[in-house]
């Protein structure tokens, strides 16, 4: 439904000459949700603005539900109404002298084809009714809180029923409570139309609850594209297990390779795990673990546990953050259902879980 090949985009008068969209493939499939994830500046908002054609490429192509859209070898180039999409952007761009209803039937009065007044109303409520604000069609737009304005903006985006729908940080300006709410209503309308969708995040938790695929970006480029759970548990790039939160990396050494995975040697002992990649014996790796991805007791069970102390520790009310000094390294481990926590100088013994452990080539 949406192919990009080569997707490139050089913003002029730059000091430092880099693109912000630099070379860019990328296929999504029809009814597919597809997260742009990355940090600020990584060129995701360029990216979807030149899906919309907002925004001019300086190369590449873009094909839309079977048409080329733009390329500039050929010098195509389709202006935003003509393209099959709908865009959602984090500022709800509101018209706040409309009503609700007005503001969904704007879409339909200014471009072609046109509706009359009545044919727009009907499907402007349809779209109303898609968001669950049907019932407040007739107020004035500000009178609406941040998540209903944001559902307007929804219902506005869908109401030419677009092949496309594009979202840039939908939920970034809603409070926290709310954006859960969003994301889950966002991503049950995505399922009920069947709408070939791209969200743009920074957010890692909002891109694993919402996607069928996540796209992780980094200074203009992708970085590697997955499932959530593949991404989340088994990244291949170090850039993706440290945007997603994988706080401690050790180094290590491989000492045997396994049917089932390598032994690794690291500064506070071994661990077997299975590898992301092609590995052998002596090569170095970066161990990477999430705080999670440990078991603890304040006592020795087990011979091979890791035998560390405490440097400092954080409360957050369902769970305790845990410095541990191991020799020369020190990890973050967190643990959850601990009344009491430990204080700076307390041993602990640590069980890596091996089936969480991340080991790349270092
Ligand atoms: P993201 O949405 O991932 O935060 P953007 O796509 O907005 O990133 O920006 C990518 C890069 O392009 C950044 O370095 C940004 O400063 C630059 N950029 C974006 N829009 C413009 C513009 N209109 N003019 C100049 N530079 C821009
Ligand atoms: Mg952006």
């Amino acid at each position: 439904m949406i192919r990009l090949t080569g997707l490139t985009k050089r913003f002029p008068g730059r000091t430092v000459v880099a693109n912000a969209v630099d070379g860019i493939d990328l296929e999504i499939a029809e009814g597919k949700l597809v997260t742009l994830l990355g940090p600020s500046g990584c060129g995701k908002t360029t990216t979807l603005r030149l899906i919309a054609g907002l925004e001019r490429a300086d190369a590449g192509a873009i094909e839309l539900d079977g048409k080329i859209v733009s390329d500039p070898r050929n010098g195509v180039f389709a202006g935003a109404h003509r393209r099959p999409i709908g865009i959602v952007f984090q500022s709800y761009a509101i018209w706040p002298h409309m009503s609700v209803v007005q503001n969904v039937m704007f879409p339909l009065r200014v471009n072609k084809p046109r509706f009359r007044p009545a044919a727009a109303r009907t499907k402007a409520l349809a779209a109303l009714d898609l968001v669950g604000l049907a019932d407040l069609a007739e107020r004035p737009a500000p009178a609406l809180s941040g998540g209903q304005q944001q559902r307007v903006a929804l219902a506005r985006a869908l109401v030419r029923e677009p092949k496309v729908l594009l979202l840039d940080e939908p939920l970034s300006n809603l409070d926290a409570g709310l954006r859960d709410r969003m994301r889950d209503e966002i991503r049950a309308v995505q399922q009920r139309l069947g709408i070939t969708t791209v969200f743009v995040t920074h957010d890692q938790d909002e891109a694993l609850a919402v996607s069928d695929d996540v796209v992780v970006m980094n200074s203009g480029s992708i970085v590697e594209r997955g499932r959530p759970q593949e991404i989340y548990a088994r990244p291949q790039q170090e850039f993706t297990a440290r945007f997603l939160g994988v706080s401690n990396t050790l180094t290590g050494v491989v000492t045997e390779v396994l049917d089932t995975g390598v032994c690794v040697q690291v500064g506070p002992g071994r661990l077997i795990c299975s590898a992301n990649a092609e590995l052998s014996a002596g090569d170095t790796v970066s161990v990477f673990m999430r705080p999670e991805s440990f078991g603890f007791s304040r006592k020795q069970h087990d011979a091979e546990a890791w035998k560390g102390t405490v440097e400092f520790s954080i409360y957050h009310g369902d769970c305790w953050d845990y410095y541990v000094r191991l020799g020369d390294d020190v990890v973050k481990v967190r643990v959850y259902k601990e009344k009491v926590g430990l204080a700076h100088g307390d041993p602990i013994f640590l069980q890596p879980e091996p089936e969480d452990a991340i080991v790349l080539p270092a």
